[in-house]
């Protein structure tokens, strides 16, 4: 790929001529299943286990094919094509989170900045999304009750809230029943029931990065 977009740089800006991406090396099996495991069953971006409801999608951290700044601009060919299967940029992602939201976006601080081909180096980016892989989550969101806000009202944490819709009903309604049940065994441990030992170790269990929902529950019991 990187031969072919030196040869003709212009053609792929343009859309004249554009990469093909194999679903069946990025999105395959093997690899759905290495990125479930280091995920936890996890979505990257939600936090929510959805492998019993669904396969997922593995998403593109930096789009391969084409990416916008803002939701309403034209799509800026060709994308970060020799990302498209590197493991650093590959995350698995809900449906919702992937296709609903994320779609092409990949908004930065500075746009300037922004990597056009192989020969510039993405490190050189601020990308506005938090980094699954790089950034530690909570330096920048946290979480009242079920709603996740942005530390200090940083805009990386901002961004990403807005643009996975982070704040989408149906994942408050699920993050609300989750907190409904850490608030019970709180409240076994308080009233030092006989289950206050079996609650404990299920809460702690719950706070684990392997926890659905783990960042809102820990944010919850502090
Ligand atoms: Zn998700």
């Amino acid at each position: 790929m990187s031969t072919a977009y030196s040869r003709a740089p212009r053609s792929y800006e343009k859309g004249k001529k554009s990469f093909e991406f194999d679903a069946g090396i990025y999105a395959h099996e093997s690899v759905k299943q290495a990125l479930l495991r280091a995920q936890h069953g996890k979505c990257a971006f939600c936090e929510s286990k959805f492998a019993h409801i669904s396969y997922g999608d593995v998403e593109h951290f930096r789009p391969k094919a084409g990416w916008r700044q803002e939701e309403d601009e034209p799509l800026s060919r060709p994308g970060y094509y020799w990302l498209a299967y590197e493991w650093a940029n590959l995350f698995l992602a809900c449906t919702l989170c992937n296709q609903q939201f994320k779609k092409n976006l990949f908004p930065l601080q500075t746009p300037s900045r922004r990597t056009r081909s192989h020969k510039e180096d993405v490190t050189e980016e601020d990308p506005l999304l938090l980094d699954p892989a790089v950034d530690n989550p909570e330096a920048f969101i946290s979480f009242r009750e079920e709603v996740p806000y942005a530390v200090d009202g940083n805009a990386r944490g901002e961004t990403t809230i807005r643009t996975l819709g982070l704040r989408r009903e149906a994942l408050a309604e699920q993050r609300r029943r989750h907190l409904s049940h850490v608030e019970a065994l709180r409240q076994l441990i308080e009233l030092r029931t006989p289950e206050a030992s079996k609650a404990r170790k299920l809460l702690q269990r719950m706070q684990q990065d392997s926890g659905e929902y783990a960042a809102m529950t820990r944010a919850f019991l502090r």
